[in-house]
């Protein structure tokens, strides 16, 4: 398998040196918006731990993720009003990666609205701006 290469960008995005729209940070894991949404409020869970996807994380690192992804995807649900919530990790370009740091997608799903398909549009920064203050007031409540 291709080695973990740490110039992807949510490996600059971790080292501080990309901004992101932060939502949960923890010792382990980092969560923040994607800002080419497929839903609104579509997070992204990455451990801080390098691994390239499912193929190479060690479990310990997998089991954070795991349980932040259900953190955020509760929170995900209370800030957006959603009536379900879908998980995706991709790995390996035949599986649709395009960034090579693992990472779960979490995004709010309401009955009879479609995904917008991957990299459909970049959302509005005012409009990130207020989903991530929506989903940490909800991680505090
Ligand atoms: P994947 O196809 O699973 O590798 O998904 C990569 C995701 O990262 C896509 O949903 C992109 O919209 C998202 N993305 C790319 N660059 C950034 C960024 N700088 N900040 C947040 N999300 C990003």
């Amino acid at each position: 398998m291709t080695a973990y290469d740490n110039q992807n960008i949510f490996a600059k995005i971790l080292r501080g040196e990309l901004p992101c729209y932060k939502v949960y940070e923890d010792d382990h894991t980092l969560a923040f918006l994607d800002i080419m949404p497929r839903s609104p409020g579509h997070t992204l869970v990455i451990p801080k731990a390098p691994a390239r996807n499912i193929i190479d994380i060690k479990p310990d690192d997998l089991a954070h993720v795991a349980r932040v992804s259900q953190k955020i995807a509760l929170a995900a649900m209370t800030a957006f009003k959603a009536e379900g919530v879908m998980i995706a990790q991709f790995s390996e370009p035949a599986a649709g990666q395009e960034v090579y740091h693992l990472h779960m997608h979490v995004m709010p799903r309401n009955e009879g609205v479609a995904l917008l398909p991957p990299a459909t549009r970049k959302e509005d920064p005012k409009v990130l701006e207020e989903h991530t203050a929506r989903m940490i007031a909800a991680l505090k409540s």
